[in-house]
């Protein structure tokens, strides 16, 4: 029994360790997954601001136009000007003149402006594609060690498997069916634990002392009183 109940305990190592790589392989397609889509939110931001340089641009274009159309109006009014006959009319045409003059400034004011706001996003822009280049270069690093890391542990995943078998191979069916359902109670966890000092140290509960007595026989299967698993006696 005892040689058994070692070979349970070597399952439930082999168990654990091909767990706990599992999981980690889990983990490992979440952060690529988490790597991609920070290199999408930024693209994203690059486009929303390059989106506005081009809103920027039409904008502008309507301000030249604007621009142009007036200027013309000013030249026209000038002309006017040459060929009136009245004092009145003169004054009429010089205030006209005034209001294009003004209005024109108005429009250069705007395009200034633009070109300002056109200037500022074009730094952003180009600082954000310095930045997303650093982290693409990085996203690109993280992503290769990921990877490698996790098929060294599909290696020895599959070296785990192997090796459960062949430890499944030498345990009685009846005791593998009896781990099998003590480790579903635990929600996998643990179905084998050690007792040490007569305390199980599944659950840190003392056993009775004749049952303690009893695992030093080591001749027969026993279970620890509280927690319902099985229990062998801890050698160190
Ligand atoms: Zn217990």
């Amino acid at each position: 029994m005892k040689e058994q109940i070692n070979m349970l305990v070597k399952l439930q190592g082999i168990e654990a360790e091909a767990g706990s790589i599992k999981s980690m392989l889990n983990e490992a397609y979440s952060k690529l997954d988490a790597l991609d889509a920070g290199l999408v939110e930024f693209e994203r931001t690059i486009e929303e601001q390059e989106f506005i340089i081009d809103e920027l641009k039409k904008q502008y274009r309507d301000y030249e136009s604007d621009s142009r159309i007036n200027l013309e109006r000013e030249k026209k009014t000038q002309a006017t000007l040459r060929s009136v006959k009245t004092n009145r009319e003169y004054q009429s045409l010089l205030k006209q003149i005034e209001e294009e003059k003004a209005k024109n400034s108005e429009i250069e004011d705007k395009m200034i402006e633009c070109l300002d706001r056109m200037d500022e996003t074009e730094k952003i822009i180009a600082m954000k594609k310095e930045e997303y280049l650093k982290l693409s270069d990085s996203v690109r690093n993280q992503k290769e060690i990921i990877k490698q890391e996790s098929e060294q542990g599909r290696i020895k995943l599959s070296k785990l498997d192997k090796d459960r078998e062949k430890v499944t191979c030498v345990i009685d069916p009846e005791l593998m069916k009896k781990y099998l359902v003590i480790k579903k109670q635990n929600s996998g966890g643990l179905a084998v634990v050690p007792v040490k000092d007569a305390l199980c140290l599944g659950c840190n509960v003392n056993l009775p002392p004749q049952l303690y007595n009893e695992l030093f026989l080591g001749d027969s299967l026993k279970f620890c009183p509280n927690c319902q698993r099985i229990i062998y006696l801890k050698n160190s």
